[in-house]
């Protein structure tokens, strides 16, 4: 069985002085063989999170595909590693629905990411009002087809996908674990369609949508969920604790 990877997503929380601390209650109990941990920082508090962590991978949350330029407010990504960073989120729905950033923009940074030899997690999901409508499956095989557009499939195989239902986003609603491997399994089985089988399988799929310890094992007991993404519990230490520690 391959690894769980488990990250945090603090959004636009915390400053240099709460990640340090936070870190310096977690970072030490973050060991775990069968999990990779990692914790998502705003970019003000990368460098911090960075010098602390030892055990625990620290991402960004964003990235420009351009490498500089007039591009106000942007963070490229020579100005990530020069930090160390290895892992970015792309395409969280929050970016989606509140920045506008959309799956052609999504792919840019997944190919710039990749040429870097950095790692994107690279996030999908659909609305309730697609959820209702039943169209989940396909839409969400749509955003992975146009999120791996042009990635080779030896590169197809860093990333790390977060599907994420955006009606269990920050709403205490979770999908139920039995609806999460539904998508999981589609997406993989998309993936198995542009590459093969074999890479497919080797894909880190993560589930994110309040997750938290107390769902966190029935959620990571299937088949297609290899780890998750999550936002508000990550922010408590005991819970991220017990989220990425969740098999011991
Ligand atoms: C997220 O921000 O990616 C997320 C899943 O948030 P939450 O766990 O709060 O639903």
């Amino acid at each position: 069985m391959k690894n769980k990877v488990i990250f945090g997503n603090w959004k636009m929380n915390g400053t240099n002085a709460d990640i340090k601390a936070f870190l310096k209650t977690v970072d030490k109990k973050a060991k775990n063989d069968k999990v990779i941990a990692g914790l998502a920082v705003p970019f003000t508090a990368l460098e911090t999170a960075i010098k602390k962590a030892k055990n625990i991978k620290i991402a960004a949350e964003n990235v420009h595909w351009a490498e500089n330029g007039a591009y106000t407010g942007e963070v490229s990504i020579p100005m990530l590693q020069e930090l160390g960073v290895e892992y970015v989120v792309i395409g969280h729905s929050e970016r989606r629905e509140m920045f506008g950033e959309t799956d052609e923009a999504v792919n840019k940074k997944a190919l710039a990411l990749l040429k870097a030899g950095m790692v994107p997690i690279l996030c999908c999901g659909e609305t309730l009002e697609t959820y209702e409508n039943k169209k989940t499956n396909k839409f969400v095989s749509d955003q992975i087809k146009k999120g791996f557009k042009d990635i080779s499939a030896e590169d197809a195989k860093k990333v790390i996908i977060a599907y994420e239902p955006i009606w269990a986003i920050g709403t205490g609603k979770t999908a139920t674990p039995e609806i999460a491997q539904d998508v999981c399994a589609t997406i993989r089985e998309t993936l198995g369609k542009v590459y093969n089988k074999t890479i497919a399988k080797e894909i880190a799929i993560q589930y994110g949508g309040s997750v938290k310890p107390a769902n966190i094992k029935d959620l990571m007991k299937q088949k297609d969920i290899d780890g998750a993404l999550v936002g508000g519990a990550s922010l408590i230490a005991e819970d991220y604790l017990e989220l990425i520690n969740y098999n011991k």
